[in-house]
């Protein structure tokens, strides 16, 4: 996670921090040095543009060449310029709703979206001893249906029984019916994806919202898939409106772009990260953790 970028950043500012005075050319260079590493990790060109300026900006307002150590002035301020980047404080699932609390999850096919409902159920079930209850409302595969309860029954998490024939919608409010009799604190509902965002698949998601009414929806997007993963969560943010991100595949991100520009680009926080295929596999997102990280 991040390598590429920690090892760029790295050599640039320890360049600087080695150094005794600098000049307003020096931080500028550095900059521009900075801006290109930023690019190859596949961070998004608007992103990138005012971060260096940003940073530069107020490496010169603080007469960074007057002060002791220049360089690590400069460290901090790129430092405190990815915090804010990422957005300050992590932002956790927000269970603070009536029971039960809906948590819809969407996404294209393949991102993780199955894996992912189940280690938040899993998850909530274990640390917050909540009791959970999942929905698979992908109809057109039974084997995604299947896999969700294959799931549910490893960690010991209810799942809805599926009805043949029924319509994802009116599963979702089967599912949050089940719950309020069951006395399940939450409602996952793992939903369809498909290869591409299309037009029956998001008047699906706006059928499950009017009807489900969940409090979270939560996008899963494939790290993997860079700045297309920030451009998705643009259109499904604009057509369904989401509540936050979950960026899975972490683990085999070493470039980190799409974690970088997200929360700039679409305003919406990375709740959670996927860090592998195993059910606890998942973490919380800390930006100021992850800018450790990549400063580390
Ligand atoms: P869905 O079609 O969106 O429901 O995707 P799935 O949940 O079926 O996940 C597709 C594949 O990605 C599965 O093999 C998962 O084990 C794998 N996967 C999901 N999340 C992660 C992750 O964070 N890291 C890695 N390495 N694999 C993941």
């Amino acid at each position: 996670m991040f390598d590429t970028l920690q090892d760029r950043l790295g050599s640039i500012l320890n360049n600087l921090t080695g150094r005794g005075a600098l000049s307003e050319k020096d931080v500028s260079e550095a900059m521009r040095e900075v801006r290109r590493a930023l690019l190859e990790a596949d961070v998004a060109l608007e992103v990138v543009r005012g971060f260096t300026d940003r940073v530069r900006e107020k490496a010169v307002g603080a007469e960074i060449v007057k002060s002791i150590k220049p360089g690590q002035m400069v460290v901090k301020l790129v430092h405190d310029e990815l915090v804010a980047l990422l957005g300050e404080e992590g932002v956790p699932i927000d269970l603070n709703a009536a029971a039960p609390v809906v948590i819809m999850m969407v996404g294209l096919q393949g991102s993780g979206k199955t894996t992912t409902s189940a280690k938040i159920a899993a998850r909530m079930e274990k640390r917050d001893r909540k009791k959970v209850l999942m929905a698979s409302l992908d109809t057109r595969r039974p084997a995604a249906q299947e896999q969700l309860r294959q799931l549910g029954e490893q960690t010991g998490v209810a799942t809805l029984p599926v009805i043949d024939g029924q319509q994802p919608a009116d599963i979702a409010a089967r599912a949050v019916q089940a719950a309020k009799l069951g006395g399940h604190d939450v409602v996952i509902l793992d939903t369809a994806g498909r290869t591409h965002i299309d037009e029956p698949l998001m008047a699906e998601m706006a059928e499950i919202k009017k009807r489900a009414n969940p409090h979270e929806i939560l996008l899963v997007a494939d790290a993997l898939t860079g700045q297309d993963a920030v451009n998705l969560a643009r259109s499904f943010d604009e057509r369904v409106g989401i509540s936050g991100l979950v960026l899975t595949r972490m683990d085999g991100d070493g470039r980190g772009g799409a974690a970088l520009s997200m929360r700039a680009v679409t305003g919406k926080p990375i709740k959670l990260i996927g860090t592998g295929e195993k059910m606890d596999a998942l973490e919380e997102f800390h930006p100021r953790r992850v800018a450790d990280r990549i400063l580390g």
